[in-house]
């Protein structure tokens, strides 16, 4: 049988080529990581909700329609410096230690950039840090110091001086705009060419004080705000742990739009106390804070478009991973409430949007439980990066490629809030999140007590029929199976992710106490609730004492 030579020869070296192909990395994505402060999902457009007729994000939802977004995802812990944490390192905060907003994370602890650069990505973090150890893990940082200015904000360089003192400032600029020009300089002129990227590019806003470009003043401004039920009405909401009994602690737990919590609330941040009725003072401060808020979101949203069309200029879009998120939700008026670091949905949930377009469809969305501990896995997962076992999230690359949940995936997100009725008076709590129902644990103490300071409670909502989370349904006879299995279910999965409790066994001691909640530790809840009201009383007297006390224009 006669060949020619050149069937020979291919048919000799067609197993090698194949081979050769088959072993050939897939080329790593480029990797941009962009993170807001306290952008909630319900004031992103793709979101849907009740503000997404202000289309207050264009960009965010094309971004959206591009790639993957995902609906339930939430932080373990809803506040910056923790969720922040968890993010970086794939572990939760009883691991990380990174519990408030004093937590470090030291660099050897970076555990995201230090695998992606072992791996041959030239790392960079570029605007809010919000960590107090240096970002030394990152090949170059260029992040703002603590919280960071609105205006004129100084960014901290690595450099000849030790951490943090090498700094310049940019005079006359918006926050927003000035970390945007700088994530784009670095990807036009300062980074390495040869090598794949992953840039942390962090916004500022719309973090409080909400302090937006003056181009936005007039963004929104006759236009009236739409108002969620629950900032006016919702008897059936919460416990005696955020309530006390008979509501006596609901002036004093968590901190109100309306002048609920006499301490901290917007009608005196933004000046309304001069309306004649409470409702008048409470609807102004609502709508002062929502405007205040969505031009610092306005404005996040077009520094987004800028940053696209210089990714699109510069040929990035299509080799390039690109995550938009928040580092938690906000309340934006949902049960009176401010701030985050509640376990509700609009506290809880993060905004997660992925687009690649190489790997995942247009237009894709999941309902899949997503934690923050899940962030590093995913990316070093797209970048072909084997997760260390310090990590206790899981890659949701597969989710992303497929559309579908694997079956063995988890049923529902774990939430742990460890501070303690500090700055928002908010207390401590955890619980679980499926897809169908949430279960909230107030056991009322802080890290370092041995007591409860607010009432021990249980709350429970069926997401399914309750989605606004205004009914407890806990002692509800028709729940009473769906507590057991969820408090089996909070129990197991504080034993795999290790929260046991062994830091803290004084408090662990009350968790357990309360944990069953008969009436016997019902009773002792209310009798918490009664001391609580009193020493809540004793205070404001002497803080107003205090304040009587004060030479006129201390304060
Ligand atoms: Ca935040």
């Amino acid at each position: 049988m006669n060949q020619s030579p050149i069937l020979v020869l291919t048919l000799l070296l067609a197993p090698i080529t194949a081979r050769a192909d088959a072993e050939a990395p897939t080329p790593r994505p480029n990797i941009i990581f962009i993170m807001s402060d306290d952008h909630a999902a319900q004031a992103i457009g793709a979101y849907g909700g009740r503000l997404a007729k202000l289309n207050p994000t264009p960009t965010i939802d094309r971004l959206a329609k591009e790639g993957m977004l995902f609906e339930n995802c939430f932080a373990g812990n809803s506040i910056c410096t923790p969720s922040r944490a968890t993010i970086l390192t794939g572990q939760y905060n009883h691991i990380n230690k990174v519990y408030d907003l004093d937590g470090r994370l030291d660099p050897a602890h970076q555990f995201l950039p230090i695998e992606l650069k072992k791996a041959g990505y030239q790392t960079a973090v570029i605007g809010k840090w919000h960590l107090k150890s240096e970002p030394a893990a990152f090949d170059h940082y260029c992040v703002l110091s603590e919280q960071g200015e609105y205006f004129d904000p100084t960014f901290i360089v690595r450099g000849e001086k030790p951490w943090p003192q090498n700094s310049f400032k940019r005079d006359g600029e918006h926050v927003t705009d000035a970390i945007t020009d700088l994530a784009i300089q670095w990807l036009r002129g300062q980074r390495d060419p040869s090598k794949p990227f992953f840039l942390m590019y962090h916004h500022k806003a719309p973090h409080d004080m909400f302090e937006y470009a003056p181009r936005y003043k007039d963004y929104l401004e006759n236009v009236a705000i739409p108002e969620p039920e629950s900032l006016w009405n919702q008897p059936q909401f919460g416990s005696i742990g955020t309530r006390g009994v008979k509501d006596e602690l609901w002036p004093y737990i968590g901190t109100s739009i309306g002048e609920r919590n006499a301490h901290r609330n917007y009608v005196k941040t933004f000046n309304h106390t001069g309306l004649p009725t409470p409702e008048q003072r409470k609807r102004a401060a609502y709508q002062d804070y929502m405007k205040r808020y969505l031009r610092c979101v306005k404005g996040i949203d077009d520094s987004l478009a800028t940053f696209f069309d210089y990714l699109r200029s510069a040929g990035f879009m299509e080799n390039t991973l690109i995550v938009y998120t928040s580092d938690q939700g906000m309340m934006l008026g949902e049960h009176d409430y401010q701030d985050k670091r509640w376990m509700y949905e609009e506290s809880a949930r993060m905004p997660l949007i992925i687009r690649y377009p190489k790997m995942i469809k247009h237009g894709m969305r999941t309902d899949a439980i997503i934690e923050n501990a899940d962030f590093a896995p995913t990316l070093l997962d797209f970048a072909g990066v084997k997760r260390p076992d310090v990590m206790q999230g899981r890659s949701v690359k597969a989710i992303c490629e497929t559309g579908r949940e694997p079956a063995d995936w988890r049923k529902s997100a774990y939430y742990r809030y460890w501070m303690h009725m500090a700055h928002h008076d908010n207390p401590a709590h955890l619980g679980l999140r499926t897809k169908d129902y949430k279960l909230i644990y107030y056991y009322g103490v802080p890290r370092e007590g041995n007591s409860p300071h607010t009432p021990p409670a249980w709350e429970l909502y069926d997401l399914k029929k309750d989605p606004h989370e205004l009914v407890n349904v806990y002692d509800d006879p028709a729940y009473a199976r769906v507590v057991v299995e969820l408090k089996y279910g909070l129990a197991e999965r504080r034993r795999q992710i290790g929260d046991d409790g062994r830091d803290y066994p004084a408090v662990e001691a009350v968790v357990q106490e309360f944990w069953n909640y008969d009436a016997a530790a019902r009773a002792k809840a209310e009798q918490i609730s009664h001391e609580c009201l009193a020493r809540y009383k004793a205070q404001s007297v002497s803080s107003s004492r205090q304040k009587t006390e004060q030479k006129p224009g201390r304060e």
